[in-house]
């Protein structure tokens, strides 16, 4: 999965999604083997959410990626009573899950219908294929 940078558009704002992109590739990467990455800091041990070049703790440049323990709360959420695309049928929930390392990620819950989302609620990581080429890490309560 990669999004090739355009030289010729001279745009800032391409330029800035292409290295925000490159970023998060790893954690792409490790979905498609059904796991949760993140990246942490080599100087400070700081989790970088979203992934970036640089951190915003200590400004060092040297990261590394790993796994998380997939496991988490239900840290907040939204439920869409209309559907904004054809692809989310509605009514589905955006959740904000905090997972153990302190790392929240925006994802949504499976078998959980809206009206049992309850904040604090455990969950763990499962993935899911969404379509051909797309995985996506979503969350499940935890048995
Ligand atoms: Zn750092």
């Amino acid at each position: 999965m990669t999004v090739e940078y355009n030289a010729e558009q001279k745009i800032p704002y391409p330029a800035l999604w292409h290295v925000l992109y490159r970023s998060s590739t790893p954690f792409w990467d490790g979905v498609k083997e059904d796991k949760l990455l993140l990246q942490k800091c080599k100087s400070c041990g700081s989790f970088l959410n979203p992934p970036r070049p640089m951190c915003p703790k200590c400004q060092s440049m040297e990261q590394e990626w790993v796994p998380a323990t997939g496991k988490g709360k239900l840290y907040s959420w939204v439920t869409y009573q209309e559907s904004p695309h054809p692809a989310f049928k509605a009514p589905y929930s955006a959740v904000l899950i905090e997972l153990e390392e302190g790392v929240r990620i925006v994802s949504n819950m499976v078998k959980v219908k809206p009206e049992e989302l309850q904040i604090g609620m455990p969950v763990q990581v499962t993935f899911e294929k969404v379509a051909e080429d797309l995985i996506l890490p979503k969350f499940e309560t935890m048995s």
